[in-house]
């Protein structure tokens, strides 16, 4: 981590706001308040790692983060990338007058640039998907803990770091997907059934390079251990239709298309396409059976969208104040549907599309146990050649 003198900071500061012409501000539509600064990181990350000087605060509230010295602003840094986060964002603006600043790009690449921006770094909350990214980034130290009890109150513990590092803002479920007209291998119930023997040449599943099939794979180590872990991994590539390719939609359109019968998912993509009102993708939804696996066990894997305040926070309690309005009801839903995913807290019910996919039993594993396996997964996949 770089750790920057006052005066080197500041110096840094300066050199930083020159650095800009890739980013874009979007003033947007609806208000005002907050500006989107979308950028890209990837090909461009030691430059990028300069751009945040136009999203600096005010005031330099410096490591003490009294809340009497920040702007009156917020500064994410967001893995997601929808226009109901923002918002919500102009939402928190017009009942806060707090602004709120926001640089999109991938979970790992926006943890880089914390890292090196070390104390100069403006950003105050990291949002991104997946709890394995969640880990990594609690790996890297960008994180300082929140233990405010109304958050706590609004997420269950299952949802968020035991030391308040990060808390989960909505929920999706890693699910089985097959062609309707082909139907499920008789008796096919859990995930154990893609690693049977009889079901050869009918899986579609993105590559174990995806955090998504890391933290899948990390669950099933928290619960039956690594031996059986491998085995079951050894056993879905054995059964493989195609060699792992493209991402989740990419799995649901080969299941539509009778390229394989069976794809591992997450569910929010298959809502993408039952409630679209596109109808070359609602036909290909229509395509889909849905499986919820290990009902009558220990339920369906469970990840999250969650964010953390980060160490260097310039405006640490704006950030805290984000995260309390983003748990309110009216938010999680608005949240949760903005990506066809679950609310996190318990109180408000799914809607939309993903919740026509029907109610089902959840793995009730902590989510912040999956980063400590994660680690294990990978080995996993590749002594079992599941690219
Ligand atoms: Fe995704």
């Amino acid at each position: 981590m770089t750790h920057l003198t006052s005066s080197a900071a500041q110096t840094f500061k300066s050199l930083i706001r020159l650095l800009t012409p890739y980013q874009r501000p979007i003033a947007l539509p609806a208000l005002n308040t907050a500006v989107l600064w979308r950028t890209t990181l990837t090909g461009a990350m030691a430059l990028t790692a300069a751009a945040c000087g136009e999203v600096q605060p005010e005031t330099d509230a410096g490591a003490d983060n009294a809340p009497s010295q920040e702007a009156s602003e917020v500064n994410v840094y967001s893995g997601r990338h929808y226009e109901s986060d923002i918002t919500l964002f102009n939402t928190f603006t017009e009942k806060t007058g707090i602004k709120v600043n926001v640089i999109e790009a991938g979970g790992d690449a926006l943890i880089e640039r914390v890292v090196r921006e070390g104390d100069a770094s403006p950003a105050d909350l990291f949002i991104t998907a997946d709890a394995g990214i969640l880990w990594r980034a609690e790996q890297r130290e960008i994180f300082r803990s929140n233990n405010n009890e109304a958050l706590k109150a609004r997420v269950p513990a299952q949802f968020r770091h035991p030391e308040g590092k990060w808390y989960g803002l909505s929920k999706r479920a890693r699910i089985i997907i097959y062609n309707k007209e082909m139907g499920l291998p008789e008796g096919f119930r859990n995930y154990d059934d893609l690693a049977n023997s009889d079901n050869v040449e009918t899986i579609c599943v993105r590559s174990s390079s995806n955090i998504y099939n890391q933290s899948l794979l990390a669950s099933i180590i928290a619960h039956e251990g690594e031996a059986v872990a491998e085995a079951w991994a050894r056993g879905v590539v054995a059964n493989f239709a195609r060699k792992p390719q493209g991402n989740d939609t990419s799995q649901i359109e080969a299941v539509a298309a009778r390229l394989c019968r069976i794809g591992i998912v997450n569910s929010y993509y298959v809502a993408r396409f039952v409630g679209s009102d596109d109808a070359d993708k609602a036909a290909i939804g229509d395509k889909l059976g849905v499986l919820f696996p290990n009902q009558e066990g220990r339920g369906t894997h469970i990840n999250i969208s969650g964010a953390g305040i980060l160490t260097h926070a310039p405006n640490a309690a704006n950030a805290e104040r984000l995260l309390e309005f983003l748990l309110r009801d009216e938010s999680q839903e608005a949240f949760a549907i903005g990506n066809n995913e679950y609310p996190v807290v318990a109180s408000v019910a799914p809607s939309g599309p993903v919740a026509a996919l029907g109610a089902f039993r959840a793995d009730d594993l902590p989510v912040a146990t999956l980063g400590a396996n994660q680690h294990s997964a990978v080995q996993i996949f590749d002594r079992v050649g599941w690219p």
